[in-house]
């Protein structure tokens, strides 16, 4: 049973639904949302439906945009010879943030896992070789996550790309910057260390 207004408890309640939020965080959420002007609350509610409405998948890359296709895959000033590979539209988001990068993305939504029955045709993979089909594209980076999923992906894509001849690169793990290689794990600088190059 609960001690509060039937409208507070349901707010509550769905705040609680959210990833990262336990019983305690929703209440102080609902009660901020309470003590908020009405035109916050308008503004806040109207931010949620916006984003869910007005977002889709680029019908090119399958980044998360509000215009298809996304800003990257229209930009003329993107070189449009390579792609990076990537589990999810955040990524992408974190390689923007670098500028390194000027290529091209594609957005797999996922990784090849087994255990959880997700198959190559269960992520954006046939969508990445169409991509590939007009021989634009010399450099494929494959930028998974370095767990056994990201790997198994990686070294999946690889070899469907081999015979197409295009130049499949990994990008390399190792010990982060501003790392300590005295606490570094044994994978992780074993990673390191094959990944080296000279300098
Ligand atoms: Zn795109």
């Amino acid at each position: 049973m609960t001690f509060y207004a039937a409208p507070v408890a349901r707010l509550i309640e769905e705040f609680e639904k959210l990833p990262g939020i336990g019983h305690k965080t929703a209440q102080r959420l609902a009660f901020h949302v309470l003590n908020l002007s009405m035109e916050k609350v308008e503004s806040l509610a109207g931010a949620i439906r916006e984003a869910k409405q007005k977002t889709k998948y680029c019908s090119i890359c399958s980044n998360l945009t509000d215009v298809d296709p996304c800003a990257i895959c229209s930009g003329g000033s993107r070189e449009h010879s390579s792609i990076c590979v990537v589990e999810d539209p955040r990524d992408v988001a974190a390689m923007e943030r670098t500028r390194e990068f000027k290529g091209l993305y594609h957005v797999l939504h996922g990784t090849i896992s087994p255990m959880e029955g997700i198959g190559p045709e269960d992520i954006k993979i046939k969508e990445l070789l169409a991509r590939l089909r007009d021989g634009e594209i010399k450099e494929v980076i494959l930028a998974t996550n370095p767990n056994i999923e990201g790997e198994a992906t990686a070294m999946y894509i690889s070899k469907l790309l081999k015979p197409l001849g295009i130049k499949t690169t990994r990008i390399a793990h190792g010990i982060p910057v501003g790392g300590d290689i005295e606490y570094a794990d044994e994978v992780t600088l074993a990673k390191a260390l094959e990944g080296r190059r000279e300098i």
